[in-house]
């Protein structure tokens, strides 16, 4: 196939056009490096499958046909959409009406990345995908939920009124190289803190909860519900939940680190509890993430150690 994936140049994305590669097809990757790296998608540079262009997806675009669109261009992280706010609901809305476009207009299938977020500060524990959610549509965090929102009411609408086939993934916090180590997500900065010798800063008490996915595990059920025939919304994440402050104690076991912790007031609106419940993504793509939080910060500690040093480098 020939695929698009937006946001390629991304965390998640520069993931999923490796696996889209190794399955054999040709990807055209298509971001404006807003939040994203050339350096996540450097070792591409000489793959012949692979196209780099950079590309604001909130103006009309068409790089020619394409079978399949994957639409992950947005920031993500809660320091990076309030930095970004108009453009991160430019994303949501005119991002996902001009990807939708082309997938009209080539027949192609079409993938949206959205969001926990779409919960809100949940009432519904843990969420499932019958779940409405509970936003607050004028808080600092409203310009990402209200932003995936409507990016899957579009989505639908484009499904029920204009005949594209789509898909979407409701992706909960995914962590693993390649995670921006500034982006202030809680993985980078508890890493960044740890291996640098500094505090681990918990916002709050550290009580409020979490559920985080292995890259590779969130890629594997990407792509199963890609492949799938399911329309409606698809959690995918680990349900494995930890507070804020255990996710500090696992993260100073994997690093090995002296760090202390340090308390700061929690941000606004922030989410209490969040964990995925999953039984829709085991019975209908026979999918569950396998590797747990101490084994993927393992497994990520040589990229991050890595970012650190250079990030070290580069200041000094
Ligand atoms: P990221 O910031 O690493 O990647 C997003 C990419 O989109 C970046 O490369 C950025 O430059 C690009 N981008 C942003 N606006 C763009 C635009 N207008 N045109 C073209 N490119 C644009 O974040 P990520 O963690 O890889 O997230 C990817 C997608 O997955 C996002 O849609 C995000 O909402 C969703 N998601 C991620 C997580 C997570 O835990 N990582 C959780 C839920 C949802
Ligand atoms: N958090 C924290 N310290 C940090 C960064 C984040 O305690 O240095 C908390 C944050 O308040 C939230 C959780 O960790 O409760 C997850 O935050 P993140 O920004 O990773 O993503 P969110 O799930 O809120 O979108």
């Amino acid at each position: 196939m020939h695929v698009l994936v937006t946001g390629g140049a991304g965390f998640l994305g520069s993931h999923l056009c490796d696996a889209l590669l190794a399955e054999g097809h040709s990807v055209v990757c298509a971001d404006n490096l807003l939040t994203g790296s050339r350096d996540n998608i450097g070792h591409l540079a000489h793959e012949p499958r692979f196209e780099f262009r950079e590309q604001d997806v909130c103006r009309p675009f068409d790089f020619g046909k394409t079978d399949y669109v994957f639409h992950l261009a947005s920031p993500a992280s809660p320091e990076d959409y309030l930095e970004h706010a108009i453009a991160t609901l430019q994303a949501g809305s005119l991002g996902t009406m001009h990807c939708l476009e082309l997938a009209k207009k080539y027949r192609a299938k079409f993938l949206l990345a959205s969001t926990s977020e779409c919960y809100g500060d949940p009432l519904e524990h843990p969420q499932k995908e019958s779940y409405w959610g509970h936003v607050n549509p004028v808080g600092p965090r409203s310009v990402y939920d209200e932003a995936k929102r409507f990016a899957e009411a579009l989505t639908m609408a484009y499904r029920r009124y204009e005949q594209v086939d789509t898909r979407i993934v409701r992706i909960f916090n995914t962590y693993g190289p390649r995670l921006q180590l500034n982006d202030g997500r809680v993985i980078s900065n508890f890493m960044k803190q740890a291996l640098g010798g500094e505090d681990l800063t918990v916002y709050g008490d550290g009580s409020q909860t979490r559920s985080f996915c292995y890259v590779s595990d969130e890629i594997a059920g990407i792509l199963a519900l890609a492949t799938s025939d399911e329309p409606e919304p698809t959690n995918i994440g680990n349900p494995d939940e930890f507070t804020i402050l255990e996710c500090a104690r696992v993260v100073l076991e994997v690093t090995g680190s002296h760090s202390n912790i340090r308390y700061e007031p929690l941000p606004k609106d922030d989410p209490k509890q969040r964990c995925p419940d999953i039984s829709k993504a085991k019975r209908l793509l026979g999918w569950e993430p396998k590797i747990d939080l101490r084994a993927g910060l393992g497994m990520s500690l040589d990229y991050f150690r890595a970012a650190v040093q250079s990030g070290q480098a580069s200041a000094s």
